[in-house]
């Protein structure tokens, strides 16, 4: 290490402190630095915007799901807070009255079998295990306890929800991590073909429309057309998103918003691998970088909306664009 010229390490250390330098120089090509990288909504945006106060309202459809669900989201909030989550960014139950006279600035939490999906004012798609897309409406979770799952499982897939409601996308869908105009990957390797809905989603399909540069497994958009789950692997469209993530990040392989590689594929199938062909494990907790992304966000004080929170008032000139929908299939 020692052997190492003094002006490598002046530069690593530079691309340290100076995490928005674009250096191009061949040597850094084949470093791999670690930022502190995650990724967002765009909370300037009009339809993007962050939850007032740093609060997330949960309402729920009925008084046995309040039963059912409250332990757990709030042993979910408590693996965020264990993280190093800032106490700031909380959560509280509206009385029922305030859950029926604001359900647009309210979350409803719905149990829903098959369904792990949260809305915000994220511009993502849901995407159900049969592609099912929810008419849009109020900000809603849509939670469910699956037969074969542990409660460590429900509880980090809560988790999961909470970080997409308060405005984080999935790790592996940072754009720098790909390769443009191919759903080849420098990070990962996606098997599309593996996903559980693919066979159902590609039969009536040309082999263009699956494959080429705005096919269903390499384009997000036309994923998000086909009600397909490609959509929530795919990097995420140009300015769409807000992250720190440079081109020589790498994953955040912690990361609570990175879907580990059996997630939405056919029975023992890999959807997402290392792009060395390693297994990406699930993640229980936040890490620390997914802690960081929401502290940039809600206590910088950078992003407050002073409209807020108008924007998701059906009033509101935002609201047609405010209602999209932000989701996965975990
Ligand atoms: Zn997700």
């Amino acid at each position: 290490m020692a052997s190492l010229p003094l002006w490598i390490w002046v530069a690593m250390l530079l691309s340290m402190l100076l995490p928005n330098v674009h250096a191009g120089h061949p040597t850094w090509e084949t470093a791999r630095f670690s930022t502190p990288d995650w990724i967002s909504i765009r909370p300037w945006e009009a339809d993007t915007h962050l939850w007032p106060d740093a609060i997330l309202p949960f309402c729920f459809d009925s008084d046995a799901n309040f039963e059912k669900y409250r332990p757990r989201i709030e042993s979910a909030f408590d693996l965020w807070y264990a993280a190093g989550l800032p106490n700031k960014l909380r959560f509280r139950y509206p009385t029922q009255e305030a859950c029926e006279e604001y359900p647009y600035v309210t979350i409803l939490v719905r149990d829903t079998p098959s369904m792990m999906t949260a809305t915000t004012g994220v511009s993502v798609p849901t995407v159900g295990d049969d592609g099912y897309i929810p008419a849009a409406g109020p900000p809603t979770m849509y939670v469910s306890v699956e037969e074969q799952d542990t409660w460590e499982d429900n509880i980090r897939k809560i988790a999961h929800l909470i970080g997409h409601l308060f405005g984080l996308h999935h790790e592996h869908q940072t754009p720098s991590f790909w390769n443009p105009n191919t759903r080849d990957s420098r990070q990962f390797d996606f098997w599309c073909e593996y996903l559980a809905d693919f066979e159902k989603k590609t039969k009536q399909l040309t082999y263009e429309e699956r494959w080429g540069t705005v096919g269903i497994c390499q384009d997000r958009t036309a994923a998000i057309l086909s009600g397909f789950s490609a959509a929530n692997f795919l990097p995420l469209e140009a300015n769409t998103y807000f992250t720190d993530a440079q081109w020589w990040s790498t994953p955040d392989w912690n990361s609570i918003m990175i879907y580990s590689s059996y997630v939405g594929g056919a029975p023992d199938r890999q959807v997402l691998q290392k792009a060395n062909g390693g297994i990406i494990n699930t993640n229980y907790v936040p890490s620390a970088k997914d802690v960081a992304g929401l502290k940039f966000l809600y206590t910088t004080g950078i992003y407050e909306n002073p409209l807020s929170p108008f924007f998701n008032n059906p009033l509101s000139p935002y609201y047609g664009t405010f209602r999209m929908y932000n989701g996965c299939n975990e």
